[in-house]
C-alpha cells in the first residue's frame, strides 16, 4: 500500500485529500508545518508527498529544495500544491524539482489521476489501474468496462460518473458533490444534468435486466451499492 504524505495547512482541504486518497487505499498521513514535515521525512519516506507552496514554518518550496539536496529524498516524488498567483511562473517551470503541480482550487480527480500517474511510473506494483465491484469492472488506464465479462461502452462523462461512484462504493453522493467531483469546481451545469447522465449510465450498464448497482437516494443523491451482488 503506497503511503503519501500530504503537507498543507488548510484543515478542510488535508481532510478532503486525506478522504480521498484513504479511499483509494493509500495510506495517508497529514503534517501542518513545513518545519516538522521536514523533520519527519529525515526519519521516513512516504512514496509521495503532497506539498503546499506556502505553509509556516517553513515554505514548501524551500522544503522541496532541501529535499531535493538529501540523497535520501532526491528522488521522492512531490506534487506540489499552489493557490493561484503564487508565484505561479516559477512553479510552472517545476524549477524546485517537483515532479507535479495543481492550481487550486483543483479537482479531486484530476489530483487522483496524477497521483496514480506518478506511482504507476515509480511504484508501478502498488498501484491497481482496476476497479472491481460485483460483476463490474472498470480499467482506469484503458478505460474499458465489463460487466459479466461484457464490454459496455460509455460516454466519457458516464465513465468518469462510473469511476467516481465505484471508488466510494456505498457512499452517498449529493449532486452538488457529484459536479464537484466528476465535472470540476471551475464548471458550471445544472445539478438536473447529472440525473440525465445517471439515467445513461443505468440504461448503458443495466442492459438485460441486470440487476441496477445505482442507488437513488430520495433528497440525498446517488450511491454506488456495494451490495448489488447479494439479492
Ligand atoms: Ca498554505
Amino acid at each position: 500500500m503506497p503511503e503519501i504524505l500530504i503537507v498543507e495547512d488548510e484543515e478542510p482541504l488535508s481532510l478532503l485529500l486525506r478522504y480521498n486518497l484513504e479511499a483509494e487505499g493509500y495510506k495517508v498521513d497529514v503534517c501542518d508545518r513545513g518545519d516538522e514535515a521536514e523533520l519527519r521525512l529525515q526519519e521516513s519516506q512516504p512514496d509521495l508527498l503532497l506539498l503546499d507552496w506556502m505553509l509556516p514554518g517553513l515554505s514548501g518550496i524551500e522544503l522541496c529544495r532541501r529535499l531535493r539536496a538529501r540523497p535520501e529524498t532526491e528522488r521522492m516524488p512531490i506534487i506540489m500544491l499552489t493557490a493561484r498567483g503564487e508565484e505561479s511562473e516559477r512553479v510552472r517551470g517545476l524549477a524546485t524539482g517537483a515532479d507535479d503541480y495543481v492550481v487550486k482550487p483543483f479537482s479531486i480527480p484530476e489530483l487522483m489521476a496524477r497521483v496514480r500517474a506518478i506511482l504507476r511510473r515509480t511504484k508501478p506494483e502498488s498501484v491497481s489501474t482496476l476497479l472491481r465491484a460485483g460483476d463490474i469492472e472498470l480499467d482506469r488506464e484503458t478505460h474499458r468496462v465489463h460487466r459479466t465479462g461484457k464490454e459496455i461502452h460509455l460516454g466519457p462523462t458516464e465513465f468518469r460518473l462510473l469511476e467516481f461512484l465505484m471508488s466510494s462504493p456505498g457512499r452517498v453522493y449529493s449532486r452538488e458533490q457529484l459536479l464537484d467531483g466528476v465535472w470540476g469546481h471551475d464548471v458550471y451545469v445544472d445539478e438536473r444534468t447529472v440525473d440525465v447522465h445517471v439515467g445513461r449510465l443505468r440504461k448503458a450498464i443495466n442492459k438485460g435486466r441486470m440487476k441496477d448497482p445505482i442507488r437513488t437516494v430520495r433528497g440525498a443523491g446517488y450511491a454506488f451499492n456495494d451490495q448489488f451482488l447479494v439479492s
